[in-house]
């Protein structure tokens, strides 16, 4: 029933277990003071947008601009989630619902009906919403706004993949797991869960400014050769956020301790690093060679 054929999974899978990491990943953390506090949801958009940023081609770059105008990827960034409030009917495109108990996505069974035009091939999840605006940005027969438009949602959407908590169906991605963080059960200004946590909490502890985060994430693509894992289709990412989903998952009432804390950074710098790098070559494949189209999903 799956329609896109995670080609290197296998290598893919293993080779970001949180084992691996564990074993071999040597993560520098700063211990740097936090000089603000964060809406992490919009800033692990951000620093996505912003890694993207550091690895486009010039070509790619200039047809950004042209596009975005005056303002930046990391600003556009979040902008899908405040989109949402008032379009219901997208919200189902931010995430993913694999359940926890498969291993692997499927697309008819996790990726429900559109609901807004029922005759488009196109469903309502992220990884086939993903694929849907790669084509409508490399669609130049289209007006300038709807590629902007397009662009923003990608921009944004390969961000939500990569949050391991958007691939996992049960609990609401977690969002019905009441947990406290490092002792405390209020996460700013909301009782902590465990899909915020990993929006949110897991990042702010890290403690660094925007500036220094993102030559963390740089400095780890380098150190562990990132750049090279950027392959592979959003229905393989998504199952690898839903590998780390069902290994860091903890039930209702859990005390989220720092041995925790110290795993999930590791997979959080992970996943931010390897979604900008993502973005940045889906980016430079549509709008750094006319040519390229987005492969549309089978059924
Ligand atoms: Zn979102």
């Amino acid at each position: 029933m799956q329609n896109q054929a995670p080609v290197p999974l296998r290598r893919f899978v293993r080779g970001f277990s949180v084992r691996w990491f564990a074993a071999t990943a040597i993560v520098a953390i700063s211990c740097g003071s936090a000089t603000q506090a964060w809406a992490w949801g919009r800033e692990g958009h951000r620093l996505t947008a912003l890694v993207a940023e550091d690895h486009l081609t010039p070509e790619t770059k200039a047809q950004v601009k042209a596009l975005l105008g005056n303002d930046s990827m990391a600003e556009v960034a979040p902008w899908a989630d405040d989109y949402r409030q008032n379009h219901p009917e997208t919200g189902a495109w931010h995430y993913v619902d694999i359940p926890k108990s498969e291993a692997k996505y499927d697309r008819m069974r996790d990726c429900p009906l559109p609901q807004g035009d029922p005759k488009s091939p196109w469903r309502d999840c992220v990884t086939d919403r993903i694929l849907y605006f790669e084509g409508q940005l490399g669609d130049d027969t289209l007006p300038k706004e709807k590629r902007a438009f397009a662009l923003k949602m990608l921009i944004h959407f390969v961000g939500d993949l990569h949050q391991p908590f958007h691939a996992m169906g049960d609990d609401r991605g977690g969002n019905g797991v009441s947990v406290s963080f490092l002792g405390s059960t209020q996460c700013g200004e909301y009782k902590c869960n465990l899909h915020g946590i990993w929006d949110e909490s897991i990042l702010e502890h890290e403690g660094l400014s925007e500036d220094k985060f993102r030559a963390h994430l740089e400095d780890l693509i380098v150190q562990n050769h990132w750049d090279k894992m950027t392959g592979g289709a959003p229905s393989a990412w998504a199952e690898v956020s839903h590998h780390y989903a069902v290994e860091m998952y903890a039930p209702n009432g859990a005390l989220i301790n720092s041995d925790y804390v110290a795993q999930a950074t590791k997979i959080v710098d992970a996943e931010l690093a390897l979604g900008g790098l993502r973005l940045a070559r889906i980016l430079n494949n549509i709008l750094g060679d006319a040519s390229a189209t987005a492969t549309a999903p089978t059924k």
